[in-house]
This record gives structure tokens, C-alpha cells and sequence, in this order.
């Protein structure tokens, strides 16, 4: 009885889960363009998918077995690329869906990577620091030459940070032959500083984040100045992104984690919520300088900006025609359902697309892989400088083909990542 219950509700997130979301977008774009239809249905299915059931020691002496994916989506311009995830909702509709954004938003910037994702399904709140250690190097363990510097390249995502990109490189490295054990490192990236990670990596999606919401205000004629934002999620994107803005004078009005939602027209400072968020067991809920709201109420705030960078599918039909932002700057990966976003545009809300307005993350991953391949150590004003260069390129790419073509941005973002990708296809053919 439990397992016919658990599969049906599997059924029921593929139904309406997040590979609609991409596919819709997909063809959307690929209609624009005209897309070849053999490369059509190449990118319309990932490559490989690899999942792993893998054993566990619990800190009580029982063993626990995990499922883990990595969806290897499209290697056409590089070596797959993307992050892990440890969270409930990571399945395989996720991994995919995930995975084919990966790979168009770093053909969008231009690197030469492909897309992959995974995760873990867990709440990694349920277990200690040595039990998440073990499942990492576990989970590592299991996926052996499925990844690889140069052929798949792991990540931060939600819930994992540079601890468990160190646990990886380790336990990857340890299991090489000796003579290329160091030679290794750049097997995934957004490690910490003294692992051969890069100067400034942890803060590149927000940065990115920040920045294309700057450019878009330059191209509508105005400024940050005075400009009220609302922020779903407090973790590394969200935290770093309203660093930022605040430094260039626009007001956090309304935050919402996993926890709970709250606001403050006046403003909430964004490093007192951070330094509050740690002595909190990592929620905002209860902050002294904002009053507690509704969860339901929370795009509803009055505001300029929403900055949506938690999870999918978050702004949907139900609340998309309450946002009374002018602008919405996709943090995390497909924030905005189809429906949702059908109602946004209607409204004349621009949308900011997550394969453009979160890639500082993966272009900060591409400069740590070079740095580790090179074996070179860069600044952090270097690092900086470079990601404001080639975000500032890829934003002006898809506001101008947005506007030469009359498209959406999502839409003009597509066309040029799919048309780069149906390039490389077109130059190489088919084998055999
Ligand atoms: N997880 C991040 C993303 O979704 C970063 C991926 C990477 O750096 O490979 O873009």
C-alpha cells in the first residue's frame, strides 16, 4: 500500500514538474529560430543519466541508503557543467530539467561547457556535518568516472556549499592512480579558497544577480537608487545579491525563506539579517527590524524589484498577477512557472531569465577550472572585473535581440544559446 501511495505522488511531480517548464521554453525558442529538427529532438532528451543507490553509516549505527542523480543533458560545446543538490524535491524530472538549463545558460555565456545536474534526495537539516560528509565522499564514490575534470563538473546548488565541493575533490582525488591524484582538482568547482578554489566564487551568482538587475535600470533610464526589492530565499544567492544592491542604494523591503516571510517598507539591513540568520539556525523568522507576514502575502508586497532565488515553480498563476514589481530577477533556476509567466508578460512585468541573471555562478566556475588547469592563483578584484565584463556582454546580447526580434527576454536568451549549440552541430554532423 505505502509504495503504490509513494509512487503516485513520484507520477504526480513528473505531471506537472519542472521538464514542462524547460520544454515549453525550449520550443518556444526553437520555433523562432527555426531550430533544424534533428537537432531538435537531440536537444529535446538528455544524453546520460546516471542514478546511484548508495549505503550509508548513521552517526547511531544504522545504514541509511541514498538515491543520488547526475543528469548529463548536452556535451556539444564542452564538458558538462552544473551543480548538486541535496534537497526533497530533488528527482529525476528535476536532475533533467535542471540539466538542460545548465546547458543553455553556458552556451549563453559563451563557455565551452555543456549542462549536467544532480543531487541528492535529503533533508540535509536531518543529518549531522560527519553523516553529510560521508554521504558526499559516499555519493562520490558511486558516481567514479561519471564525473571528471574535463568531462563533468560538479557545483555548488541549494544546500551544498565549498565544504562538500572539498569532500568531493578529496574523495575523487584519493581514488586515482597516484600519479594523477593532484592533477585532479578542477573535478568540480567552487571549492574553498585554500583547495584551489577562486577568489570571490562564493559571492559570483549574486554578483551576476546584482549586476543584470543594474544593467536592466540603466537600459529603462534609471538607477538602483531608492528602489524597493523583495527577496525569496536568504542563502548564498539571495544573501549576496542584496548585498549588493543595498551597497548601491536600493531597500530590501520583504524576505521569505523556508521558514517563514517578513517585511519592512523602511528596510531591512541586509547584514543584520545575515548575522541574524547564523545565530538562528539559518532563518530569517523573528528578525527584530521587520514584522512577521503571511507566506501567502509575500509577492504581494509593494516593491520595484522581485528577486526570486529559492526553488522552482514558485511564481505561478496564483500569485503571478499580484507581483506589483516592474521587474523579475530569476535567482534560482525556473522561479517562473509557464502559466505564471504568461500572466507577468501580459502585465508588461520584464523577466530577467535565470539562464542569464544567475550564470555569475557558472562563469565564476569556469574561471576557477582555468585557474586550477593553469595552475594559477587570481585576485579578487581580477575575478570581479571579469564577471562584471562578461555578464555585462551577455546582458547586452539578449536586451538587444529581445528588442530587435520584439521577444521576451527568456525567449531572446534561448535563441542565442540554441543557435550557438546547433552550430557546433551543424560544423561536426552526425557520427558515424
Ligand atoms: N549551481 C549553479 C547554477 O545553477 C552553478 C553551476 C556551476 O557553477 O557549475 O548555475
Amino acid at each position: 500500500m505505502a509504495l503504490t501511495a509513494e509512487k503516485e505522488v513520484v507520477k504526480e511531480q513528473t505531471v506537472c514538474g519542472m521538464m514542462d517548464n524547460v520544454m515549453q521554453q525550449f520550443n518556444k525558442a526553437a520555433e523562432q529560430i527555426d531550430l533544424n529538427p534533428n537537432i531538435k529532438k537531440i536537444l529535446s532528451i538528455t544524453n546520460n543519466e546516471i542514478v546511484v543507490n548508495f549505503p550509508v553509516k548513521m552517526d547511531n549505527g544504522e545504514v541509511e541508503v541514498f538515491r543520488g542523480y547526475r543528469v548529463q543533458h548536452n556535451n556539444a560545446l564542452g564538458p558538462y557543467k552544473g551543480g548538486l543538490r541535496y534537497h526533497p524535491t530533488v528527482d529525476i524530472d528535476a536532475a533533467r530539467a535542471l540539466a538542460m538549463w545548465m546547458t543553455w545558460k553556458t552556451s549563453l555565456a559563451g563557455l565551452p561547457y555543456g549542462g549536467g545536474k544532480g543531487g541528492i534526495q535529503l533533508d540535509p537539516i536531518k543529518y549531522s556535518k560527519a553523516e553529510l560528509e560521508r554521504i558526499t565522499r559516499r555519493f562520490t564514490f558511486a558516481l567514479a568516472d561519471n564525473i571528471g575534470p574535463e568531462h563533468d563538473i560538479p557545483a555548488p546548488d541549494v544546500n551544498t556549499n565549498s565544504q562538500t565541493m572539498a569532500w568531493i575533490a578529496d574523495t575523487y582525488m584519493s581514488t586515482r592512480p597516484p600519479a594523477e591524484r593532484s592533477a585532479n582538482q578542477h573535478v568540480v568547482t567552487g571549492k574553498p579558497s585554500g583547495s584551489g578554489g577562486l577568489q570571490g566564487r562564493d559571492r559570483a551568482t549574486g554578483y551576476g544577480v546584482y549586476l543584470t538587475i543594474k544593467f536592466w535600470t540603466e537600459k529603462k533610464n534609471t538607477s538602483l537608487s531608492g528602489k524597493k526589492f523583495v527577496l525569496q530565499g536568504f542563502g548564498n544567492v539571495g544573501y549576496w545579491a542584496a548585498h549588493f544592491l543595498e551597497n548601491d542604494g536600493a531597500i530590501l523591503v520583504a524576505v521569505q525563506d523556508a521558514y517563514g516571510s517578513i517585511e519592512n517598507q523602511n528596510g531591512i539591513a541586509v547584514e543584520s539579517l545575515f548575522n541574524y540568520t547564523h545565530a538562528n539556525k539559518g532563518s530569517i523568522v523573528g528578525f527584530p527590524d521587520a514584522k512577521a507576514m503571511q507566506d501567502k502575502a509575500f509577492f504581494a508586497t509593494d516593491c520595484d524589484i522581485c528577486i526570486p532565488a529559492a526553488l522552482g515553480n514558485q511564481i505561478t498563476k496564483d500569485n503571478a498577477s499580484q507581483i506589483k514589481a516592474s521587474v523579475i530577477a530569476e535567482g534560482a533556476n525556473g522561479p517562473t512557472n509557464a502559466e505564471g509567466e504568461k500572466v507577468l508578460l501580459d502585465k508588461g512585468i520584464a523577466i530577467i531569465p535565470d539562464i542569464l541573471c544567475n550564470s555569475g555562478g557558472v562563469i565564476g566556475s569556469y574561471y576557477e577550472w582555468l585557474q586550477n588547469r593553469n595552475g594559477e592563483l587570481w585576485q579578487l578584484d581580477e575575478v570581479m572585473a571579469k564577471l562584471d565584463k562578461k555578464l555585462k556582454e551577455s546582458f547586452n546580447k539578449v536586451y538587444e535581440y529581445s528588442e530587435r526580434h520584439a521577444l521576451d527576454m527568456r525567449t531572446a536568451a534561448y535563441c542565442i544559446a540554441i543557435a550557438r549549440i546547433e552550430k557546433a552541430y551543424t560544423e561536426r554532423g552526425i557520427f558515424p
